[in-house]
């Protein structure tokens, strides 16, 4: 795959060159083989290597470092896991809810710092985080949620009133918002590459252009088969994603499901101005389905979610949604009158890994020599980072506080198989997309309401 073939995945990867490298062209041993060379594999590497670096490691990915999701994301180093803290509460319990937050804390953190540490080229912005309240019932979600976490005794987020979020963000929309200074937003494609030349030097193999087909468990150690070569190993992580149900194993922990990003030319001045965004918060809605959106370091706006695609069969080719594409340019106009004109550069989408419940799951599969880690839905920047961490002492067969957490080893619902699979996440969609109409304050104006022509 070479540059011109996979830079059009995502606005980020036409930031920088990346060169990828070259394909496994014969049989290696190695102690451990990561599947996968997203932020999950890359972090597990790191975080292998350093604790034992006289181990063999390999990455073998199917197609170029940031490939998935990692290279394409909104770049958002932010703390929620799962859907709402509420609805993990009410799924796990109070107690667990509260551990999730915190892991998602130690996450974002580690994150900040590992970029920070090892010179991370990623254009790493520390603005925080915003979550807005565009009618008055998402003002009560939100509420009711930042009142939630504080009796679970979290700290670090408080309520931003109506005059005070249109200091710092001018939309008409906004009624107040969920402000949570410990976030960041970062340039993801630069993320992984930057990862790619941190790690190599470390002695940290990767070979791209390089799919997995088959894994056959042996006594001794376990098979990996690739279009030329085999590769032999001791131990195995599957850092897939959204691919994980190619592999038989994994194929009802999790579906795939495709979010939609759009994103503007640069704004110039006068429009930077009108907008007011100058401390550059990321911000997300409170709707099931969010809209995500944030400054780029040349100061586009990147508009992100409303919608999502879900999966036909085994096809990974929906990133393309021309409906949705249509909605979130719409939704700038909507969002930031002044810029209701103002013209796009790129659209693209790409899968993100969903249990059924929503909830990541990292742990062993059939025997400690196998370790897998998917799950984070559309919140993995900063999870899959410390999950690197985690998946490294599952692999050392350490117990630890992060290997104690409960989403470690977890019994994870199934997902039914096709055709009930698709059935069923069409309707948790459809629901979702209820309540989110009953909870928008108005219709969405028209395109023709809006003033745009095409
Ligand atoms: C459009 C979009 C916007 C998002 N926005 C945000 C955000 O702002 N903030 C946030 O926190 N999260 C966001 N996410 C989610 C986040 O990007 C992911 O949770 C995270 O990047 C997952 O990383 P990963 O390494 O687990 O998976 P991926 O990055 O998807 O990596 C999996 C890799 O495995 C490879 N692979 C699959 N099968 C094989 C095989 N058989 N052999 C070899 N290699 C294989 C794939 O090619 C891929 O490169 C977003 C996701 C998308 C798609």
């Amino acid at each position: 795959m070479s540059y011109e073939e996979f830079q059009p995945k995502s606005y980020w990867m036409k930031t920088r060159q990346y060169a990828p490298g070259e394909a496994l062209q014969e049989d290696i041993d190695v102690d451990v083989v990561i599947i996968g060379g997203g932020f999950t594999g890359l972090s597990a590497a790191y975080h292998l290597k350093k604790a034992e670096p006289t181990m063999r490691i390999a990455i073998l990915e199917s197609k170029v470092i940031g490939y998935g999701a990692s290279g394409r994301n909104g770049g958002f180093n932010m703390t929620l896991f799962g859907l709402t803290l509420s609805i993990t509460a009410l799924r796990f319990g109070k107690s667990k809810a509260k551990e999730a937050h915190h892991y998602m804390e130690r996450a974002v953190d580690l994150l900040q710092d590992l970029v920070r540490e090892l010179n991370l080229d990623c254009d790493y912005e520390h603005p925080g985080f915003l979550r807005v309240a565009t009618s008055e019932k998402y003002k009560k979600r939100i509420l009711h949620e930042i009142e939630f976490a504080h009796k679970l005794g979290l700290e670090g987020i408080e309520w931003l009133e109506k005059d005070r979020i249109r200091e710092e963000v001018k939309s008409p929309m906004y009624l107040g918002a969920w402000w949570e200074p410990r976030c960041g937003i970062l340039n993801p494609a630069k993320l992984s590459w930057s990862w790619a030349e941190t790690i190599q030097p470390m002695g940290i193999e990767i070979y791209e252009r390089t799919p997995v087909t088959e894994v056959t468990k042996g006594l001794q150690k376990i098979t990996l088969s690739t279009p030329k070569c085999k590769v032999h190993a001791s131990k195995i992580v599957f850092a897939t994603n959204a691919w994980s149900h190619f592999f038989p194993k994994l194929k009802s922990k999790q579906t795939p499901v495709w979010t939609h990003i759009v994103i503007t030319e640069p704004l110039n001045e006068e429009q930077y101005q009108e907008i007011g965004w100058q401390n550059r918060q990321g911000i997300e809605d409170a709707r099931n389905l969010v809209h995500y959106y944030r400054l780029t370091a040349d100061n586009r706006i990147l508009m992100g979610g409303r919608d999502v695609s879900l999966s036909k069969g085994y096809n990974m080719d929906r990133d393309h949604n021309e409906k949705i594409f249509e909605g979130l340019r719409n939704d700038v106009g909507e969002i930031f009158p002044p810029l209701k004109n103002i013209k796009f550069s790129d659209a693209w989408g790409g899968p993100v890994s969903v249990p059924i419940d929503m909830a990541p799951a990292i742990g062993y599969l059939g025997d400690k020599r196998v370790v897998y880690s998917l799950g984070c839905v559309g919140h993995g920047v900063s999870l899959t980072h410390l999950n690197g961490q985690t998946v490294r002492d599952l692999v050392l067969e350490r117990q630890t506080d992060l290997t104690d957490v409960f989403f470690v080893n977890r019994t994870t619902i199934p997902w039914p198989p096709e055709p009930l699979r698709g059935l069923t996440a069409k309707a948790i969609v459809g629901y979702m997309h209820i309540e989110d109409r009953l909870y928008d304050a108005k219709k969405k104006r028209s395109p023709k309401q809006l003033g745009r022509s095409s």
